[in-house]
């Protein structure tokens, strides 16, 4: 099913328990206001309801909807026409227009029409329904629950509205910030946290650390194993790294099988503490967190930004550092200069 499909499905979900309980409540009302028709078309309501909610539940959400919208049409055009203005029936016409717009796979067209034509039956049945009048605690209570209940309708059409939106900005700020395999940073965001440090360096002196780190033969674990698996220990490998750092420090997934860490207040020989901790404890971990008969090991390039390099020159040290360390044998921490 596609998004856009279960938004609406999510709204009828939710919302059906309220028509199923209004009309029902109606019933009876009707009956008690010598209505006997608008009775038994409340009975057709219930049965409506019903029906759309299995509809939605059987992933036929437009036909769902379609059938709630023609179903408080028919009964707000029946119920005014017989029962007048006042009786306040022509309110449930107005949580169509959201509910309508909340399928957003009906064009602009088709919820444009609906609303336009939401709009002139309303102003139809103001020129042409009979003004009515409330007489008696039955009709009193039923032109106060046509108030409460369409408003009832729209908040809650708006609430998830509101769940919606505010979900699928959640959702896009977090991929434009993270790595969707291991759920570290990203390269873009880590770049702008490395900026940040470097101008409140400016402001307060503090010099931070920079760890990049390399998983060794990690071409092999692919050859060998197979994309899946190389996949699996990129993940174990994010999971061992932010175990091993505080909270303030931060992980990025820096390009293919290579992270950057940022440890902010912290000088070289610091860096340098972190990263033999973090060597050590994916030497230990890694082979079994991932499943796999042979060791994995990473090599790290530490260095610190205390201002006298720029930020670039920094990370080419770690880089170096980083490829020193491959040289003369992997599995260890080297220091940049
Ligand atoms: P070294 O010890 O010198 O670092 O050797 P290496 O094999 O780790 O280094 P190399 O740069 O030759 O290989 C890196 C491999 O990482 C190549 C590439 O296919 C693989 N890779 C990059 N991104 C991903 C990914 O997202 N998933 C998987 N499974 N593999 C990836
Ligand atoms: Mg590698
Ligand atoms: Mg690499």
């Amino acid at each position: 099913m596609s998004a856009p499909l279960a938004r609406i499905s999510v709204v009828i979900r939710n919302v059906v328990w309220v028509g199923i309980v209004a009309h029902a409540g109606f019933v009876p009302m009707f009956w008690l206001l010598g209505h006997p028709l608008l009775a038994a078309f409340n009975v057709l309501s219930v049965a409506s309801w019903v029906a759309a909610r299995q509809f939605n539940r059987r992933g036929h959400s437009t036909v769902a909807m379609w059938l709630l919208v023609g179903e408080v049409s028919a009964h707000a055009l029946l119920a005014v026409m017989t029962l007048g203005w006042a009786s306040g029936f022509q309110y449930y016409l107005i949580p169509l227009i959201p509910f309508v717009m909340f399928n957003d796979r009906l064009g602009m067209k088709v919820v444009a029409g609906v609303s336009v034509t939401v709009c002139f039956a309303f102003l139809g049945l103001h020129a042409l329904a009979p003004a009515g009048d409330v007489a008696g605690p039955v009709a009193v209570a039923q032109t106060y629950a046509n108030i409460v209940i369409p408003f009832l309708a729209l908040a809650l059409v708006s609430v998830y509205f509101r769940v919606a939106s505010t979900t699928a900005e959640q959702y896009l700020a977090r991929m434009a910030l993270t790595d969707p395999l291991t759920g570290l940073l990203n390269r873009r965001r880590m770049d702008e946290r490395l900026e940040e440090e470097r101008s409140r360096f400016e402001r307060s002196g503090r010099a931070f650390g920079v760890i990049l780190a390399d998983v060794d033969h990690f071409k092999s674990i692919n050859d060998s194993y197979g994309h899946e698996v190389g996949d699996r220990v990129l993940r174990a490998v994010a999971s061992v790294l932010k175990q091993g750092l505080r909270g303030q420090d931060e992980a990025a997934r820096w390009g293919g099988e290579e992270f950057l860490l940022l440890l902010p207040d912290t000088h070289q020989q610091g860096a340098r503490d972190v990263a033999d901790r973090l060597r050590e404890a994916i030497e230990r971990q890694l082979t079994e967190l991932a499943g796999l008969s042979k060791p994995v090991t990473m090599t790290f390039g530490v260095t610190a930004f205390a201002g006298s390099h720029t930020l670039e020159a920094c990370l080419k040290s770690a880089d170096a550092a980083m490829y020193a360390g491959k040289r003369s044998g992997r599995n260890r921490v080297v220091d940049g200069v």
